[in-house]
């Protein structure tokens, strides 16, 4: 990712289980008594106290597996990160120990999930926070209940490695945030698919996702479009109007070297509030209709992209 800041957007949403739900947390029974085989993540919170709670790096881990399988579905070429030969990470670890490589040549290379989702040699556009139960539902997110691992696995008739007992969330709400920086509009709308299979209950979470687990749905917060440097009325900018992908910014010397996609401003589906403080103009909306609404509209420029790709859309 090039240096300069011009733009960001935050996303606020609520995750809830709706089913039994796991996040090991790598703590096993072992000589333990009081624990379960397999136990839900927990950490202590300054004012929650000791949780359970939704680990940022799960929640980046499947929303990036889920945008690999709707990329690979529309055909575009999309990486397997772990893979030696053809993962965008082990390739350019190769080419840099070779040769001098830029931060616009890395990019350049890319697929188009490493260019949001980051790999081992450059880091991510997106961030994702701890997801922490609502102060209002942290005890019901706490009363964990008792599964049976050998019950899950007959359920899809493989062979059980149990028996074995899992410790699962069923209730609660946990408070998500999605950090994206220097985004083109086609992240969003790609983002905004997987989110909305979120919220459909079509993307799993934790442990056993196969075998049914994990379960959750979504619910829009907040959304949040900064732009960093920007003075609003004095450039000559519409913010009300228009939301503006990171091209809008940049030379096309720039847009070359980093091998982005030139786009237009996006007409956002609903208006945002619009604030202008320290250099930095800000669009919020806060209904979760206006932010659903705002979402859908980037994914004409997630079909876009993929349609200058060669892909199709499906
Ligand atoms: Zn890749």
């Amino acid at each position: 990712m090039h240096k300069k800041l011009v733009n960001e957007l935050r996303l606020s949403f609520a995750i809830r289980p709706e089913g039994p739900l796991l996040i090991k947390s790598g703590r096993e029974a072992g000589a333990d008594p009081t624990l379960l085989d397999m136990n839900f993540v927990r950490t202590t919170h300054a004012e929650l106290g000791e949780t359970v709670y939704l680990p940022g790096s799960s929640l980046k881990g499947a929303i990036r597996s889920h945008c690999e399988k709707i990329g690979r579905t529309v055909g575009l070429n999309v990486c397997n990160p772990l893979d030696m030969k053809s993962g965008c990470g082990h390739k350019l670890q190769r080419l840099s120990q070779q040769t001098e490589v830029s931060g616009a040549d890395l990019y350049h290379r890319l697929c188009p999930i490493c260019r949001i989702f980051g790999h081992t040699v450059m880091s991510s556009h997106i961030q994702f926070s701890d997801a922490y139960p609502t102060p209002e539902t942290v005890r019901q997110a706490n009363r964990t209940e008792e599964r049976d691992g050998v019950a899950i696995d007959r359920v899809s008739g493989a062979v059980a490695v149990g028996p074995f007992q899992l410790e699962v969330v069923t209730r609660g709400e946990f408070e998500a945030r999605m950090t994206l920086r220097n985004f083109q509009l086609w992240h969003v709308g790609l983002l905004a698919v997987a989110l909305r299979d979120m919220a459909n209950q079509w993307l799993p979470l934790g442990f056993a996702r196969s075998r049914g687990l994990g379960r959750v749905s979504l619910t829009y917060r907040h959304l949040e479009i900064a732009y960093p440097g920007q003075f609003g009325q004095t450039d000559g900018r519409d913010f009300q109007g228009q939301i503006l992908g990171v091209t809008t910014f940049l030379t096309d010397e720039e847009i070359k070297a980093y091998d982005y996609t030139p786009e237009e401003p996006l007409v956002p589906a609903a208006r945002p509030e619009v604030e202008k403080e320290w250099g930095r103009v800000t669009q919020n909306w806060t209904r979760p209709e206006a932010i659903e609404a705002v979402l859908k509209a980037t994914v004409t420029c997630w079909a876009g992209y993929v349609k200058g790709k060669g892909g199709v859309n499906g």
